[in-house]
C-alpha cells in the first residue's frame, strides 16, 4: 500500500523502535477491512455532513488528535499521548491534529495554548502536513454544538431539567440503585426547546437550569443517567468572549470535536471508558439527524503513563507552583516538559521513553531511573565532557617554581572535548601553582582502599602530573583550607615516560588561575515517596526539603563561553546544563541532569 503523497506527516524519523500495540492492531484490522482507503470524505476542514459530503475522499488513511485543555502546563503522561497520536499517524500514512479542548471558560488562557504548542514541537511533532495546519479549537464548534443540542431536542433525545443540583444528585442513585426520572424530563419538545433559547439568552441565572440527554435513569452505567450536555455559565471564554453564556459539557462536546474533524481513531486515558456508550450514544443520534457524517469516531482507552517521585496532575502541580514549593511551572523538578526541558531532558530521550513504555490497557508506573537512563543514553554520545569541581579547596603544589621556573609560569595542557567525537576539538587549559580540588580527593587519614591524595600517596592529575601529597593546611577550627603536594618531575600525561609511576588514583582539577566560578544546582528527587499521592495520603507532607542544593563551582575555561542549554558531562559528577534562563557568559549557572550511574534506586 502505498501512502498519500500530501499525508506523509513531518515527524522525528528517529525511531526505529515500534513495539506492537492493541491499538496498532486495532488500526492494521481497519485499514485492511477498508483495503487501505477509507470511505471517509473530508472538506479540508472541520465541519458538518454535508460540508464533508462535498468534498473528497480523505487522503489521510487515519486522523488521530491530540485534545489539550489549555488550563496548565503539559507534563510527562500527556508526552505519552503526544507521541502515541502523532506516532499512529506518521506510521500510518495519517494525519495528527493539535486541537485545544477550549470548551470550559473558567480556567483557560492564552498562556497555556502558547506553552502547549511550544512543547508539542519541541519534542518533534508538526500540525502542519501538506502545506495545511491541523491547528483547531473546540470553542469554534460552539455554533455547531448548539445547534447538535436543538435537534437532539427536537428529536425528543434532550430535555431542560430545573431541579436543583441537590435534587439531581438524590435522583440519579447510585450503583446499587435505579435512578428517578426529572418531573421536567417529559415536558415536551416545544418547552424544551423555548427552555434551552431562553437559556441561550441569557434569560435564566447561572446553575438555573442545564440541558440533559434523555437516555435511561435506570441504566446501570450512571454515565447513561440523562448526562448533563449545557450549563449556564457567565464567563469570558479566552475565544468567544462573552457572546455564550451556556457551555457545553466536555462529555458532550468532546465527540462532536472528533467528528466534526472526521477523526477515526479517537484515543483517550482510562477513565474514559465507561463515557464511551455515551460518546456513541450522542453520534449515534447527530448522525441520524443528518448533522454528522459517518463512518464515525471510534474512542480507544489506553493506560495513563506515571512517573515515580513526582505528581501528574495538573491541579497538584499547580498547587506546588501556587505555593511556593516550586520556583514556577518549568523548575527542573517538576516533571511538566518546560520543567524537563531546562533541566537538561532531550526530546529524543523522552521519546525514546515513552514510546518504550508501550500501549497497554493498565496505568503504568515509570521509574525515574529508567528515564534518565534514556536521557544518558541519548548524553553519552553527545554531550562534551568537562572538569568541574563542585566542593573546592586548594591544592598548593610546593615546588611548582622548581619545576617550571617560575610561579608565572602556565604548564598548557589538554584532552579531547569528547573520547569519541574527534570533530568536536580539543579543550584546552593549564596547570598553575594552585589548583581547585575536590574536598574529598584529600584524606589526613586514608580509609581502606582509599587512593586518592593522603600524605605520602601519590595520585595523577588527570591531564597532567602525577603529585606527591605532602600534607595540608587547616585553620583554627581545625578545617582544611589547603592540600599539599609536590609534582613528580617527567611524570606529564602524554609524554614518554609519563606512565613511569603508576599510580591508582586520578584527580580531576581546574586552575585557580582561570577555574570560573558558576552557580551550579544540585537536583534530586522532589517527593521522598516513589508514590507521593497513593493512597489518598496529601503528598505535600512527603516533599523532600532537601530537593535542590546550590553549590559554587569552578569550571574548567572552556564553559566559559557555551550558550544556554549547552549539554556538557563533568567528568566524574555527572551531565550538566547551562539553564535556560539564568545562564549567563559573566556568571554561569548549571543545572545538574542526571548522575553518570543509576542513583535513584540508592
Ligand atoms: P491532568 O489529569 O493532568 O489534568 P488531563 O487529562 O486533564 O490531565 P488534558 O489536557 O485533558 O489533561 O489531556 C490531554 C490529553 O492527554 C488527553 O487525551 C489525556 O487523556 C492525555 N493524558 C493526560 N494525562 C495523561 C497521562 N498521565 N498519561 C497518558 N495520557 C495522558
Ligand atoms: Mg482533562
Amino acid at each position: 500500500m502505498s501512502l498519500p503523497h500530501d499525508a506523509k506527516p513531518n515527524a522525528p524519523s528517529d525511531e526505529a523502535h515500534k513495539p506492537h500495540n492493541f491499538l496498532r492492531a486495532i488500526i492494521e484490522r481497519d485499514l485492511e477491512q477498508q483495503g487501505g482507503q477509507p470511505e471517509r470524505h473530508f472538506a479540508g476542514t472541520p465541519g458538518d455532513a454535508a460540508h464533508h459530503a462535498a468534498g473528497p475522499l480523505d487522503p489521510a488513511r487515519i486522523r488521530t488528535r491530540f485534545p489539550p485543555e489549555p488550563n496548565g502546563y503539559l507534563h510527562i503522561g500527556h508526552a505519552k499521548s503526544i507521541c502515541l497520536n502523532f506516532g499512529l499517524a506518521r506510521d500510518y500514512g495519517g494525519i495528527c491534529h493539535l486541537r485545544f479542548d477550549d470548551t470550559n471558560p473558567e480556567k483557560e488562557e492564552q498562556e497555556y495554548v502558547d506553552a502547549i504548542k511550544e512543547m508539542v514541537s519541541w519534542l518533534g511533532w508538526d500540525w502542519n502536513q501538506g502545506g495545511t495546519s491541523h491547528l483547531f479549537f473546540a470553542s469554534d464548534y460552539f455554533d455547531f454544538m448548539y445547534r447538535a443540542a436543538e435537534t437532539l431536542i427536537s428529536a425528543g433525545h434532550a430535555y431542560v431539567d430545573e431541579q436543583t443540583p441537590e435534587q439531581m444528585r438524590a435522583h440519579r442513585g447510585d450503583f446499587t440503585t435505579p435512578g428517578v426520572n426529572s418531573p421536567f424530563r417529559d415536558l415536551g419538545v416545544a418547552h424544551h426547546l423555548q427552555r434551552f433559547r431562553e437559556m441561550r439568552d441569557g434569560k435564566h441565572a447561572d446553575g438555573a437550569m442545564v440541558l440533559r440527554a434523555k437516555i435511561d435513569m435506570a441504566s446501570p452505567n450512571i454515565n447513561l443517567r440523562d448526562p448533563a450536555l449545557y450549563r449556564i455559565r457567565r464567563a469570558t471564554h479566552h475565544n468567544t468572549g462573552d457572546q455564550w453564556c451556556i457551555y457545553p459539557m466536555y462529555t458532550f462536546a468532546h465527540p462532536i470535536e472528533d467528528a466534526l474533524e472526521r477523526i477515526s481513531h479517537s484515543i483517550c486515558t482510562l477513565e474514559f471508558e465507561d463515557q464511551r456508550p455515551f460518546y456513541d450514544w450522542l453520534l449515534e443520534h447527530l448522525a441520524e439527524g443528518g448533522l454528522l457524517a459517518k463512518p464515525l469516531p471510534r474512542q480507544y482507552e489506553f493506560g495513563r503513563l506515571n512517573l515515580s517521585y513526582v505528581v501528574t496532575s495538573k491541579r497538584k502541580l499547580r498547587q506546588l507552583v501556587d505555593e511556593g514549593h516550586v520556583d514556577g511551572w518549568d523548575d527542573p523538578r517538576m516533571p511538566t516538559l518546560v520543567g524537563m526541558r531546562r533541566r537538561g531532558y532531550t526530546p529524543e530521550s523522552i521519546r525514546t521513553m515513552v514510546e518504550g513504555t508501550g500501549v497497554t490497557k493498565q496505568n503504568a508506573w515509570l521509574d525515574y531511573g529508567v528515564l534518565d537512563g534514556c536521557l544518558r543514553a541519548d548524553l553519552e554520545g553527545k554531550a562534551a565532557r568537562a572538569m568541574a569541581v563542585l566542593d573546592p579547596v586548594k591544592l598548593k603544589l610546593s615546588n611548582y617554581a622548581e619545576i617550571f621556573g617560575s610561579l608565572e609560569h602556565r604548564e598548557p595542557s589538554g584532552a579531547p572535548a569528547h573520547p569519541h567525537l574527534p570533530e568536536l576539538g580539543q579543550r584546552q587549559f593549564s596547570l598553575g601553582p594552585e589548583l581547585w580540588i575536590e574536598r574529598e580527593d584529600f584524606m589526613e587519614q586514608p580509609a581502606k582502599g582509599y587512593h586518592r591524595l593522603y600524605p605520602g600517596n601519590k595520585a595523577r592529575l588527570k591531564a597532567g602530573y602525577v603529585v606527591e601529597c605532602t600534607g595540608c593546611e587547616k585553620d583554627a577550627e581545625g578545617q582544611i583550607t589547603a592540600v599539599l603536594a609536590a609534582i613528580v618531575p617527567d611524570t606529564k600525561s602524554g609524554t614518554p615516560g609519563a606512565d613511569a609511576i603508576k599510580v591508582k588514583g586520578v584527580i580531576t582539577w581546574v586552575g585557580v588561575h582561570e577555574g570560573v566560578a558558576a552557580e551550579v544546582r544540585l537536583y534530586d528527587r522532589l517527593f521522598t515517596e516513589a508514590q507521593p499521592d497513593a493512597g489518598g495520603r496529601d503528598f505535600l507532607e512527603v516533599l523532600n526539603p532537601a530537593s535542590l542544593k546550590v553549590v559554587t563551582a569552578y569550571l574548567e575555561p572552556s564553559m566559559a563561553a557555551v550558550s544556554a542549554d549547552t549539554k556538557v558531562q563533568f567528568e566524574r559528577h555527572g551531565y550538566f546544563v547551562a539553564d535556560r534562563v539564568d545562564h549567563r557568559a559573566e556568571r554561569p549557572v548549571f543545572n545538574k541532569i542526571t548522575g553518570l550511574r543509576d542513583g535513584w534506586g540508592k
